[in-house]
């Protein structure tokens, strides 16, 4: 049976923590394939700083290179309205061959919130979820119907690779060389660290 994981998240832009995570997630669930989903509208972030779609779909792909077992799934940038995870898992799961496992995979910042989350049940029903302990967080108090997975803590978000764009700062030890020449060629967020 093929274990596929679904990794959500603005992606605004890639940075290495997302890619390291998705490959502790390839390898502590034994996954067959990871499939990042930019959202389209966030329903719980807003949408102020949010870069379109179709280039944080395409600094993803930059970032993730020849990697076959990487993919970028871009249903919800496509759709219209709040990007809803339980819309995507199901529509996901219509056209996956029959006995796929799913598992949704989120960040330990994002567990608190998942009780909350809109078609909670359905979505339990469709895909397993697994946490992935960002910034080296403790697992161990997660009810045990959650999967988990370790990985070495990647000190950055996208907020600090906004940030420190805008301050000239260089980022090249957050983001790949592609993705940094992507947003400058492409004018995406301040791009003062372009000309740094
Ligand atoms: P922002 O700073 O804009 O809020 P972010 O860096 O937290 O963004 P998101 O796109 O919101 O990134 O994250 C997508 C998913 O990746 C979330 O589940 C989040 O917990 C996880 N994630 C983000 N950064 C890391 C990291 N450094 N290590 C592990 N997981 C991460």
């Amino acid at each position: 049976m093929a274990r596929i994981g679904l990794f959500g998240g603005t992606f605004n832009p890639v940075h290495h923590g997302h890619i390291a995570a998705a490959h502790a997630a390839l390898d502590a669930l034994s996954l067959d394939r990871l499939l990042f989903i930019p959202s389209g509208h966030p329903p719980l972030k807003g949408n102020d700083g949010l870069v379109a779609g179709h280039h944080r779909a395409e600094m993803l792909r930059l970032a993730i290179g020849d990697n076959p077992r990487l993919g970028v799934c871009t249903l919800e940038i496509e759709r219209e309205g709040p990007s809803y995870t339980v819309d995507t898992v199901r529509q996901i799961a219509s056209v996956m061959q029959h006995g796929t496992e799913m598992i949704f995979l989120l960040g330990s910042d994002c567990a608190e919130r998942l009780p909350r989350w809109k078609g909670i049940d359905e979505l339990r029903a469709l895909a397993k979820i697994a946490i992935i302990a960002r910034c080296g967080d403790d697992l161990g108090h997660l009810p045990a119907e959650l999967l988990r997975v370790p990985m070495a803590p990647v000190a950055v978000s996208s907020t600090m690779v906004r940030a420190a764009l805008t301050n000239a700062t260089n980022v090249n030890h957050w983001i790949a060389a592609p993705v940094m020449a992507y947003l400058c060629a492409h004018d995406l967020y301040a791009k003062a660290s372009c000309h740094a």
